[in-house]
Parts: structure tokens; C-alpha cells; sequence
């Protein structure tokens, strides 16, 4: 084994399997859509896994709760399909609502021994003056469950345990990350994204996807300047046994 296996980031153009798991249904699109579709355009099969839902901040006052959740759910296929997402999940906690850790890890948990990703992409929890608990309790949880999926005495839906046989993480990627380590191409999928971004109509008024959309050009164009390539999407890339009593991590 090499040292840098040991120490250094993975290689996150090698994923052939991506979970991407997020506290809002447009996170993983804003932060890391253009990373995500060229992954899937690359051959990799890309799930995503939305933690909440969403029904907060959707604009129309007059929709019924039943309403609400048909519209979030097919503006994620909607998104999805131009992305190249397999297939979309839902954990239905309450958007800026009270739920515990526990049982947001118990879901993630049992994703990843249904889904069996090499790579996982969340928010990063340890971005400073990250204000959203969804996005905070989101990452720590994301976190902790890529230490502890292998525990089988950690028990989540009894046929996915039953059924599942522990396997090595490649990685995970951290998006919105005050530290990333990674700038990953997407000159060739930032249209994707846009496009993406642009489908979650029940949370963004066409003035805010404008204002998103310029935004993140700015922030793409800068993470680029010194890449050979005019747009990327910087993400901090970790092997999961950098998330334990390894404060290098943060300098990796
Ligand atoms: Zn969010």
C-alpha cells in the first residue's frame, strides 16, 4: 500500500457508483450539479438522497401538503433527467423541522448498504457560518454514517441489514466546503446544471435563479483560475478514514 492511500485524497474521477445526499432538494444541483453530471456522463450511476421535505419554502401559499410534495417530487425527476440521476430518494423529514440525528443517520445508513456507493457527496457541515441546522444535522449525519455503515450491529431496515455485506468507501466529497481540496471540470456540464437549477420552480422564482445562476458563474469562474479549464466546482475530497482523529484532514 502506498502512503498516499493511506493519507492522501481518492480520486474522485475514478466513482462508478455516487450517493448524493442533501438537506433540500436542489442542494446537491447548486452546489455540485456540474460535478455530478459529468460523473454520470463519465458512466457513473449517480443516486440522490434528499433528507427533508422541502415543504418550507415553497412559494405558493395556496398548495395543500399533498400538493406540495407531488410538485417537489417531479421537479427532482425533472432535474434529475437532465443531470443523468438514476434514481431520486426521499427521507421526508420536515424541512427547518425537529428530528434527531439518530434518525437521520439510521436513513443514510440504510441507503448506503441498499445503494453500495464508492463515492458520497454531502454538504459540508464544518463550512463556517453555515447558519442551516438541516444542512449542519445533513453533514455530520452523512459523516458519521460513512464511519459507521459497516457496523452491523447498527440496525436500520431489517432486510437491507439482512441483506447487506460491508464493502470499502471510496470517498467522500464535501460541496459548499470553505476548504476544498478539489476542483473538479464542468465547462463541458455547467449547462446541465443551470438547466437543473432552473426546474425547482415551487422554491425559486425565476429573479432568484437568475441571481443564483450569476452567482455561481462568479464562484465557478474563480475556482477555475488556475486550472486549465474556464469553470469547476471545488469540493474537499476525503477518504472516510480521515473523518476520525485525524485533525490533518483539514489541510488534505
Ligand atoms: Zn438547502
Amino acid at each position: 500500500m502506498k502512503i498516499e492511500d493511506l493519507i492522501g485524497k481518492p480520486d474522485l474521477t475514478q466513482a462508478k457508483r455516487v450517493l448524493a445526499i442533501q438537506p433540500h432538494y436542489d442542494d446537491n444541483d447548486i452546489a455540485a450539479g456540474g460535478t455530478l453530471a459529468a460523473l454520470a456522463d463519465a458512466g457513473a450511476e449517480v443516486y440522490y438522497l434528499s433528507v427533508t421535505d422541502d415543504l418550507v419554502g415553497v412559494i405558493d401559499q395556496s398548495l395543500t401538503e399533498e400538493e406540495m410534495k407531488a410538485q417537489i417530487v417531479a421537479e427532482q425527476q425533472e432535474a434529475g433527467a437532465i443531470i443523468g440521476v438514476k434514481k431520486s430518494f426521499n427521507l421526508w423529514f420536515p424541512d427547518a423541522g425537529e428530528y434527531t440525528h439518530h434518525h437521520v443517520r439510521a436513513g443514510i445508513v440504510q441507503h448506503i448498504r441498499m445503494l453500495r456507493p464508492d463515492f458520497i457527496f454531502t454538504c459540508d457541515p464544518w463550512t463556517p457560518y453555515e447558519a442551516h441546522r438541516d444542512h449542519i444535522k445533513t453533514g455530520l449525519a452523512v459523516a458519521e454514517s460513512v464511519l459507521i455503515f459497516n457496523l452491523r450491529r447498527i440496525k436500520t431496515d431489517p432486510q437491507v441489514d439482512a441483506a447487506f455485506e460491508p464493502y470499502e468507501l471510496g470517498g467522500i466529497a464535501f460541496y459548499a466546503s470553505a476548504y476544498s481540496n478539489t476542483v473538479f471540470d464542468i465547462s463541458k456540464t455547467r449547462e446541465k446544471k443551470y438547466a437543473a437549477i432552473a426546474c425547482y420552480r415551487a422554491q425559486l422564482s425565476p429573479n432568484d435563479v437568475a441571481q443564483i445562476s450569476m452567482m455561481l458563474d462568479i464562484k465557478e469562474r474563480d475556482w477555475a483560475k488556475d486550472e486549465p479549464f474556464s469553470h469547476g466546482e471545488g469540493l474537499k475530497v476525503l477518504r472516510p478514514r480521515h473523518l476520525h482523529v485525524f485533525p490533518d484532514a483539514v489541510y488534505i
